[in-house]
């Protein structure tokens, strides 16, 4: 089967690079179709990422909440808390399902085109004239357009010797998808991976009463965020109960049905040169291996193209999107970058707005670069954590004289009130320029503080100018301008 119509834009998933892409294309005018394998849009990010997992975070942090906090502000839970996990995952399971068929329903008010298969590149040339193929079973059908858009994401990593069995030994899909997810919190877990996601799944699970183990090969976990920022975070941990074990080198991971054995070593210990002595075995009900993302990119046809993939990354310009052939366009985790919902839809924005105003006819359509340097990054663990730009190493080295501005939940009012005072948010400044060059932020609602500061840099505001804003009082965004004061020594509430 051939479709006659000629769709200016072509997408191949539908994530927050592709159904974000698609909505964004429509509502420049352009013919836009979009090609998914899987029976729910949404991609990753809706079904198997962010979404679940916070609303499982939600639904931990509640019992937190409850735990630490109702004595002391007054509420008697007189009965006693139960936990129900199968409510737990009922939630987590009608938010997604509310926001996958929302998707839905906004492209279908955009007028984009569906197609439910598999795609892939047939062929093309940079003359307007590509062809996709569908594969949905038996049935195939061929679409053209003008231009092609890769958003085909990221699938959990896997190494032989973790043996995932999908039962006992499970990735983030195992734990969170809605027809085969965990329906019950298991007693003891080890998470292999201190990365983000695993922090993520140790907070949550420790706080629904598993006894967590997380295992991590580097010396510290989240190896990328501020040495301070993630010293507090692991204080939290410990009260938590959860063992952080961190230059552990995991050899092999077994399950006999009943409970998982994970052998490993210090890290620093080459394989060879290792004795049985110097094994140590951890042992637990479940292990959710939680080692990184491969990218979604075998079987696209790129190879027709010559797109040659790198470490399994589907090369593109950087500031562009554009592969090395022209009209194809790739965006999100398939190409390696960074792996972020939110960046995943910025890389949309541009792939867009560049391939229309390649293919003529979108005349108020200019092209423009993606923007790297102010990317937020969050890590929804209690407390949390946001960070954009740079760290303070990074910025040492790229522009030598910094100032640096902190300031303190404790010292909030607001974040009294909540009782959240363990928190803090630092705002590193370039001292020739005061341009915000970076910030990191733990406590309460540091996302969203962060927010803030990234409009800052993206809008070249300096750290003096952000002083001049007013800000509403009692909130915790307050903690963003005493910070910003307290880079030129100027914080009204720092002691
Ligand atoms: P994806 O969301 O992976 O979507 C790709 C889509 O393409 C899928 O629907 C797939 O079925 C489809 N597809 C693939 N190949 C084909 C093909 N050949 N034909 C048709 N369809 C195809 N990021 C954040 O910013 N914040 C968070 O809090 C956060 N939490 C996360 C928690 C977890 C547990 C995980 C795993 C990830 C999390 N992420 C988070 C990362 C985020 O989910 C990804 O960065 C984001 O989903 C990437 O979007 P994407 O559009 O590139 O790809």
């Amino acid at each position: 089967m051939s479709s006659d119509i000629l769709y200016d834009l072509i997408f191949i998933g539908s994530g927050p690079g592709g159904y974000h892409g698609a909505i964004r294309a429509s509502s420049y005018g352009a013919k836009v179709a979009l090609i998914e394998k899987y029976e729910r849009f949404g991609g990753t990010c809706s079904n198997w990422g962010c979404i679940p997992t916070k609303a499982l975070y939600s639904s931990a942090r509640l019992i937190a909440e409850i735990k630490k906090k109702s004595k002391k502000f007054g509420i008697n839970i007189n009965g006693g808390m139960t936990l129900d996990f199968s409510k737990v995952v009922e939630h987590k399971n009608n938010v997604v399902k509310e926001l996958t068929s929302g998707i839905a329903q906004l492209l279908k008010m955009k007028k984009v085109a569906i197609f439910n298969g598999f795609g892939s590149l047939l062929k093309g040339d940079i003359y307007n004239n590509f062809e996709v193929l569908v594969k949905n079973g038996e049935t195939e059908t061929i679409i053209k357009g003008k231009r092609v858009i890769l958003a085909t994401g990221s699938a959990p990593a896997d190494i032989p010797v973790f043996n995932i069995d999908h039962k006992q030994i499970l990735n983030s899909d195992d734990i969170l998808d809605y027809k085969r997810g965990l329906t019950e919190a298991p007693k003891s877990l080890i998470i292999i991976g201190g990365g983000v996601i695993g922090c993520e799944f140790a907070n949550i699970f420790a706080e629904f009463g598993t006894k967590v183990t997380i295992l991590e090969y580097l010396p510290r976990i989240l190896a990328t965020e501020e040495k301070i920022i993630v010293k507090q975070l692991k204080k939290e941990f410990n009260h938590l109960g959860i063992e952080i074990c961190e230059g552990k080198n995991v050899l092999s991971v077994k399950s006999d049905g009943v409970e998982v054995t994970a052998v490993t070593c210090d890290a620093t210990i080459p394989r060879d040169q290792l004795k049985d002595a110097e094994t140590q075995i951890f042992k637990a009900e479940k292990c959710l291996v939680s080692i990184g993302r491969i990218k979604v990119s075998e079987g696209l046809g790129l190879e027709k193209f010559n797109i040659n993939l790198l470490r399994g990354a589907i090369p593109v310009n950087r500031e562009t999107m554009e592969t090395p052939f022209t009209g194809i366009y790739a965006i999100g985790d398939c190409t390696g970058l960074l792996m972020l919902a939110h960046f995943a839809s910025h890389q949309a924005d541009i792939a867009v707005i560049n391939s229309l105003s390649s293919i003529g006819g979108f005349e108020d359509v200019f092209p423009q670069k993606v923007d790297f340097s102010t990317v937020p990054a969050t890590i929804f663990t209690h407390p949390n954590i946001g960070s954009v730009g740079l760290r303070h190493k990074e910025a040492k080295e790229k522009y030598g004289e910094l100032l640096v501005g902190r300031f303190s939940y404790a010292s909030s009012g607001k974040a009294k009130c909540m009782d959240e005072e363990d928190g803090m948010l630092m705002v590193i400044v370039n001292k020739w320029t005061d341009k915000i060059v970076g910030a990191s932020c733990i406590g309460e609602a540091a996302p969203e503080l962060i927010s803030e500061i990234s409009v800052a840099m993206r809008l070249g505001i300096t750290a003096h100018q952000l002083t001049s804003v007013i800000h509403s009082h009692p909130t915790l965004s307050e903690i963003v301008l005493e910070a910003v004061e307290d880079v030129h020594g100027m914080a009204i509430h720092k002691a």
